[in-house]
């Protein structure tokens, strides 16, 4: 998807810092991090909002979680744990159009989900 910033970054037109990659999602260090540990996993294919998924897309956002627990053993959190949050839409504030997992740990996290 043109003019979509993290289509651009897998297909290597904007640098980022590659955390892990299979042939259908990337995974790459938060350009912002909120935490000592934030991680973006992401599917290689553009899909706006977690609204627009469908049935085909069921077995990706499975491989998506199996994915980030690769990425916890390979980075070495995985005992300590992590949490994942993916906004969707106006309200939860998403900025960038193409869904996204953030991957937060390193640190104990706070008890509020939300604020
Ligand atoms: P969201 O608010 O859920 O849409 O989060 C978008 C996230 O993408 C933010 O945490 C940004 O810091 C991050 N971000 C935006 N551009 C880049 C980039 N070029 N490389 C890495 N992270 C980015
Ligand atoms: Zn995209």
């Amino acid at each position: 998807m043109e003019d979509c910033v993290f289509c651009k970054i897998i297909k290597g037109e904007i640098p980022t810092e590659k955390v892990y990659e299979t042939e259908e999602i990337l995974a790459f260090k938060d350009i912002h991090p909120a935490a000592p540990i934030h991680i973006l996993v992401v599917p290689k294919k553009h899909i706006s909002m977690l609204t627009d998924l469908k049935p085909e897309d069921e077995a990706l956002i499975g491989k998506i979680y199996t994915t980030i627990n690769k990425i916890a053993e390979q980075e070495g959190f995985k005992k300590q744990g992590y949490r994942v949050i993916a906004n969707c839409g106006k309200d939860s504030g998403q900025e960038v159009m193409h869904i996204h997992f953030h991957v937060l740990g390193g640190k104990k996290l706070g008890d509020k989900i939300v604020d």
